[in-house]
């Protein structure tokens, strides 16, 4: 433990009074979430490990440690990315308790220039109305297009803009320039089944930056999900989920945003609520614990809201005869799989997508080394801990290399979350590594005939 975080500092004000963090308590200091811990492989300092930031954690909670810079800098390198609570024997919610610590630094101390810009510029206003997001995408389309991220990249003007501006050209979004909400809206907003009986009635979510990047991915879900034999519905209404919010500690806008969702999805008219980004279906998995002070009506309202959605692969991975009963091609092909942090580590979804996909005819999946290893792009950490965020890729990509050394004919990889993608495409291509990034379900709507 970092000796500058000393046991003796009395802290004032109390500000973690009365906030519920009795699960803390848990931790028996087994350090057995040690070795899952990338900031800790990175680093190999204590604070720096899940034990020691629950120590932190603890220490501010019982008002025995200052709430100062030696405090919150390893809770904020920190991914958030929950390798620890799938390892920890003692059930620690640990995502749950570095959110809440998160959420009263930033109401109680004040921030940096750079974080009140991205704070109050992306997050507040950028992320949450649609209008700006769209208008974004439609620059950043025409910015791609004219390939300016290329002229900065491989130009002098790489060696005298800021790193992270440089190295962020590459891992853009996909912008299309336009909104699959607004599309949809435009076609009558519920979308029939496609060659089949109607099994499920279900509601589609398109997030923020999905709903005006990634189109592919948003089209392919839809086309997967009325082949399976769904109603498909896009609530209009529906906002960006908050996850970006929470990760860094604006629990009020995420609680908003929580609210806004509940109201334009409701609860008793889908059989299922479906979200093709693995970080966005673990927020809205979650949203919960920002209402702990809610009386139980409301919280059982959350708990079934909660209980609706459900990630696209796992969904289709219930449908019965899906995929059997769909025609596809049956090209032989070995695919390589990444299991996103928030998809196997807070979802605990992780073989079903694996099973469904290696049913495809002529598909044989083989997961990464290292396939629920963090990829290290982790909401906006990337451009925040840009130094520790890339040395976490490079381990990742050196997992890929390893991978495809044992599989040289492999020639896609897979992973179900928007962040991984724009991550692992960027380190790909950094490396030249000849493989393209797509998610599972681009994957399977290319490999699905007309029927
Ligand atoms: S594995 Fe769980 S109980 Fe053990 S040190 Fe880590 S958080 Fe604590
Ligand atoms: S969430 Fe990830 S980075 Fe943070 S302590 Fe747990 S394992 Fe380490």
């Amino acid at each position: 433990m970092d000796p500058s975080i000393s046991p003796e500092t009395q802290a004032t004000p109390p500000f973690f009074k009365n906030v519920e963090f009795d699960g803390i308590l848990s931790c028996v200091h087994c350090g057995l979430c040690l070795d899952v811990c990338p900031t800790y492989r990175e680093l190999g300092l204590e604070q720096d490990s899940p034990r020691g930031r629950l120590y932190i954690m603890r220490g501010l909670w019982q008002n025995e440690l200052e709430l100062n810079q030696d405090a919150i800098d390893p809770l904020n390198r920190c991914l958030d990315c929950r390798a620890c609570e799938t390892a920890c024997p003692s059930n620690v919610k640990y995502g749950e308790l570095l959110e809440k610590t998160r959420g009263i630094i930033q109401e109680n101390l004040p921030q940096s220039f750079k974080e009140k810009l991205l704070r109050e510029v992306f997050l507040k206003r950028v992320l949450i109305s649609k209008n700006t997001l769209q208008l974004v995408s439609v620059l950043m389309n025409v910015y791609m297009t004219l390939k300016i991220p290329k002229l900065i990249t491989s130009t002098f003007l790489s060696k005298i803009l800021p790193k992270n501006i440089v190295n962020g050209q590459s891992m853009l979004p996909r912008f299309s320039g336009s909104s699959i909400k607004k599309k949809y809206a435009e076609k009558g907003n519920l979308l029939p089944t496609h060659g089949r009986e109607k099994k499920f009635r279900v509601s589609f979510f398109t997030g923020c930056i999905m709903d005006v990047s990634e189109s592919a991915t948003h089209e392919a879900s839809l086309k997967l999900l009325r082949a399976a034999g769904c109603e498909v519905a896009i609530p209009q209404e529906q906002s960006c989920c908050g996850a970006l919010h929470v990760h860094s500690g604006d629990r009020q806008t995420a609680r908003t945003l929580a609210k806004k969702n509940l109201a334009a999805f409701g609860i008793d008219q889908w059989d299922a609520i479906i979200t093709n980004a693995a970080g966005c279906g673990a927020q809205l998995k979650e949203y919960h614990p920002l209402f702990s002070d809610q009386d139980s009506d409301a919280k059982n309202e959350w708990h079934a809201f909660e209980e609706k959605v459900i990630d696209i692969l796992e969904f289709l991975s219930a449908v019965p005869d899906f995929p059997q009963e769909l025609p596809w091609k049956n090209g032989e092909e070995v695919v390589l799989y990444d299991a996103p942090c928030h998809l196997k580590h807070a979802q605990g979804v992780d073989k079903n997508p694996q099973k469904l996909l290696n049913l495809l005819p002529g598909v044989r999946l083989v997961p990464l080394t290292e396939s629920d290893w963090c990829c290290g792009s982790a909401g906006i950490y990337n451009l925040i801990q840009a130094d520790l965020s890339n040395a976490v890729l490079q381990r990742k990509l050196d997992s890929v290399e390893q991978t495809l050394t044992r599989h040289p004919g492999a020639k896609t990889i897979v992973t179900g979350n928007p962040g991984c993608l724009f991550q692992i495409r960027a380190g790909i291509q950094s490396r030249n590594i000849p493989l393209r990034v797509i998610h599972p379900v681009e994957y399977m709507a290319e490999r699905l005939l007309e029927h």
